[in-house]
C-alpha cells in the first residue's frame, strides 16, 4: 500500500551564497501493507515528522520515490498532492489542531464540506461517527470546552469522516496523560479492525509503538525495521 524507496532529503539553511545543506532524511526503505498498523520511533530531531511530510506530499523529496497504491506522489504538483491527500489521507496531530471557532461537529464535518459532501449526507455521516467515537454528547461544544482526550477524539473522528484507507499520526498521544492514552490507543486499534484502515505512528512512546503490527526506528535520518536502543 505504501512503498518509500530510496529516499533522501537535506533541508538548506543558511544565507544565499552562504548555503550549508543538512541531510535529514538518509536513503530511506519502508513499506506498510494494507490494514497494518506501523510505528515509527526515534527521538526527538531524528527525522520523523520529516518523513512523515514527505510521505504525505507535504514536501517533495530530493532523492527517492514514494508510492502509494502503485501511484508515485513523490512527483506529484500541489494542487494534485491536495486533492490526493483529501481523498486518501486522514491526520491526527500531537496539538489536535482543531479550528478553535467550530464546535465538535463542525470540526468533525469539515473535510465532507472540502469534498462538497451535500448537507444532508455530511449531517447523517458525523452524526453516526460522533457515535462510534463516543462523542455524541458533546457534539455543541467548542475546542476549549473539551477535555484532551476528548479533542483528541474530535481529531480521530475528523481525520476518519473521508473514510481515508491511511491515517497518518504524529505523536497522538503526545499531549494526553496515561489513562486517556489508553482510551485513545483502544480507540485506534478498534478503528483499524472494524474500518481495516492502515495507521502510520509517529511516536517517541513506547507503549504507544506497541499498538502496531510492525515497528520501525528512526535515528539520526536513517529508518531500520525493528527496535533500535539508540533510538530509545
Ligand atoms: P522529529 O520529528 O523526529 O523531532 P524533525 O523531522 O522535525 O524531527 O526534524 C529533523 C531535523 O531537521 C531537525 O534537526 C530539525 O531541526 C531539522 N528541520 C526540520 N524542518 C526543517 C526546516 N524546514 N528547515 C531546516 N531544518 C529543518
Ligand atoms: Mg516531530
Amino acid at each position: 500500500m505504501i512503498q518509500v524507496m530510496n529516499l533522501s532529503h537535506a533541508f538548506k539553511i543558511g544565507k544565499r551564497g552562504n548555503e550549508k545543506s543538512i541531510p535529514v532524511l538518509k536513503d530511506i526503505d519502508f513499506r506498510v501493507k494494507q490494514g497494518e498498523i506501523v510505528s515509527i520511533v526515534g527521538k526527538s530531531g531524528s527525522g520523523k515528522s520529516t518523513f512523515l511530510h514527505v510521505l504525505a506530499g507535504f514536501m517533495v523529496p530530493q532523492k527517492g520515490k514514494v508510492l502509494i497504491n502503485g501511484t508515485e506522489t513523490s512527483t506529484f504538483k500541489e494542487a494534485e498532492s491536495a486533492a490526493f491527500r483529501l481523498e486518501n489521507y486522514g491526520f491526527i496531530f500531537q496539538n489536535f489542531q482543531l479550528m478553535p471557532r467550530l464546535n465538535a461537529f463542525e470540526n468533525i464535518e469539515l473535510p465532507l464540506k472540502l469534498q462538497g459532501i451535500d448537507r444532508v449526507k455530511r449531517h447523517e455521516k458525523v452524526k453516526a461517527l460522533m457515535k462510534e467515537t463516543g462523542l455524541d454528547n458533546v457534539a455543541d461544544h467548542y475546542p476549549n470546552e473539551l477535555s484532551g482526550g476528548q479533542q483528541q477524539r474530535v481529531g480521530i473522528a475528523r481525520a476518519l469522516i473521508t473514510n481515508p484507507p491511511i491515517i497518518f499520526a504524529d505523536e497522538p498521544t503526545g499531549s494526553l496523560d496515561s489513562e486517556t492514552e489508553q482510551d485513545v490507543l483502544l480507540l485506534i486499534q478498534s478503528l483499524n479492525q472494524t474500518h481495516g484502515i492502515t495507521f502510520v505512528i509517529i511516536t517517541h512512546d513506547e507503549e504507544v509503538a506497541h499498538i502496531a503490527n510492525r515497528m520501525y526506528t528512526m535515528h539520526d535520518g536513517q529508518l531500520t525495521e525493528g527496535s533500535d536502543q539508540r533510538a530509545i
